[in-house]
């Protein structure tokens, strides 16, 4: 298959999966009936990761390495709340935002950058479910 037209199905998943986590066997299943090996699946992957486009990480207590889709134009400036239970990724509210990021510099005089961090918990879903 054409690498062009891999992307394409990959991009296409990634944009039906905006600020979910997902791991590379997520979109192998996914992609399954593409004829779309799991090998090209992490090569692409790999790729969009050194673009920038996609963000790496863990979920605790598992050592599988999960991604995330940053749409450039969606997630700029925004400080992402993930949830370490369902992998549910949102955009933490901007007064909110705000708030944190006058607060630590106020404390700290650090400055957060809104575009790198991610802050980890549960999300209201997780907890109704508890209930
Ligand atoms: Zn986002
Ligand atoms: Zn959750």
């Amino acid at each position: 298959m054409y690498k062009t037209k891999q992307r394409e199905l990959i991009m296409n998943y990634l944009n039906k999966h905006q600020d979910k986590l997902f791991c590379a066997e997520d979109i192998s299943l996914a992609l399954k009936n593409q004829n779309i090996s799991p090998s090209a699946v992490y090569r692409n992957l790999a790729e969009l990761k050194n673009m920038g486009k996609l963000r790496q990480t863990t979920q605790r207590g598992s050592r599988k390495i999960f991604y995330q889709f940053l749409d450039n134009n969606n997630c700029k400036g925004h400080i992402h709340l993930s949830c370490i239970n369902c992998g549910h990724t949102s955009h933490l509210d901007d007064s909110a935002a705000k708030l944190i990021t006058q607060k630590v510099k106020l404390a700290e005089n650090f400055d957060i950058d809104k575009d790198d961090t991610v802050i980890y918990g549960i999300c209201n879903n997780c907890k109704e479910k508890t209930k």
